[in-house]
């Protein structure tokens, strides 16, 4: 078999010809299906991103090809993300071909909902499990300036995808220090209105939109908890289906409210969390730029092949996560832009 090489920095390193430790499991990956979008968040979205040619984004059978591949490993759970997902062609199709892979029990998506309400009930027929929502602002003119979408298409594709009974739905908040980090209530009170979770992030030096990410920029997430339990009390440790990144509470009348710390408290030992690239790279983890290209051993390899190149995949993996431990999580340079990683 040819060698498998990890790209970082435009550096090649080679993994060792070595098999993975038999604990070692990879249950959850995110897919980016597409890295067009229909929204301009500025801190996300360069302003003159430009699009991977189409030719070069991975297919479907591709990227199906892949996760069956995976679940030798222990894969279970894919999110399909981008980009906007939504915008990618015959997305119920992929879905339904992923519901066909013996030993996937958990489809979910992540969306900025502005076309849900057309999409939802389609993804649900396909084995759309559940989905995950991305709203920064509550308030329509600030949702506005942070998007330059219209607030209202997203939470008329939340009623649907309720209705249509994709569950759990959860609402995701990037927070940013001086934008939005009073909406925290706010938020609750949505969760509580809609019958949703809601989940808190902070925000993350990748991508880096049309803006250069700052440390004064983080939230420290504690900090939106300790407003909310002075609101509604001491929030109660509570679970939620997923890939285990969010530290989950509880209300008392059982809202769920998450927070996910990759800056003031990472939880990445032990992760088994793998991304693929819209063009068919691996990526090991967002804390770092090691891809491995994978589209042609997909495209071309025969199944063992892509077989012994996924146990590489998986020593590469346990390499990545003893260096970000040894790194102290500190987060590398990531230039890729986060439509194209999936976010
Ligand atoms: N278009 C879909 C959406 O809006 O949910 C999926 C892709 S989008 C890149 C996924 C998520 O990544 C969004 O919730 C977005 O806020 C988040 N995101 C983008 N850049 C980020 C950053 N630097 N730090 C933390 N989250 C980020």
């Amino acid at each position: 078999m040819a060698f498998v090489n990890i790209i970082s920095n435009d550096k090649l390193k080679i993994i060792p010809d070595r098999k993975p430790n038999p604990q070692t499991k990879i249950t959850y990956l995110r897919i980016s299906i597409t890295d067009r979008c229909n929204l301009k968040c500025f801190y996300c979205r360069p302003e003159d991103q430009e699009f991977i040619p189409r030719e070069e984004i991975l297919s479907y059978e591709d990227m199906t090809r892949f996760v069956k591949a995976l679940t030798k490993f222990g894969l279970r759970s894919v999110r399909i993300t981008g980009g906007e997902p939504l915008l990618r062609q015959d997305l119920d199709k992929f879905i339904q071909m992923l519901s066909n892979v013996e030993g996937i029990d958990d489809i979910s998506l992540t969306t900025n909902g502005i076309t849900l309400k057309k999409h939802a009930k389609q993804l649900k027929k396909a084995g759309l499990k559940r989905v995950n929502i991305s709203i920064d602002s509550l308030k329509p003119e600030l949702f506005y300036q942070i998007t330059k979408g219209n607030l209202q298409d997203v939470i008329d594709g939340i009623i649907e995808a309720k209705k249509v009974g994709i569950s759990p739905i959860k609402v995701n908040a990037v927070v940013i220090k001086g934008l939005n980090e009073d909406e925290a209530i706010d938020f609750v009170e949505f969760a509580k209105q809609y019958g949703v979770e809601v989940r808190f992030i902070e925000m993350m030096p990748i991508g880096q939109g049309h803006i250069d990410w700052k440390e004064d920029m983080v939230e420290p997430l504690e900090r939106v908890k300790r407003k909310i339990e002075d609101k509604y009390g001491k929030l109660k440790p509570s679970s939620s289906i997923g890939s285990g990144a969010a530290k989950v509470y509880e209300l008392d009348d059982g809202t769920k409210v998450g927070f996910i710390t990759p800056i003031t408290n990472p939880f990445c030992d032990n992760c088994s969390k793998l991304r693929l690239t819209v063009e068919g790279n691996i990526k090991l983890c967002l804390r770092t730029d090691e891809e491995i290209p994978a589209k042609d051993i997909l495209k071309n390899g025969r199944e063992e092949e892509i077989q012994q190149f996924i146990e590489k995949v998986v020593v590469a993996k346990e390499i990545s996560n003893q260096n970000i431990q040894f790194n102290n999580y500190e987060f590398g340079e990531c230039r890729r832009i986060m439509t194209s990683i999936g976010g």
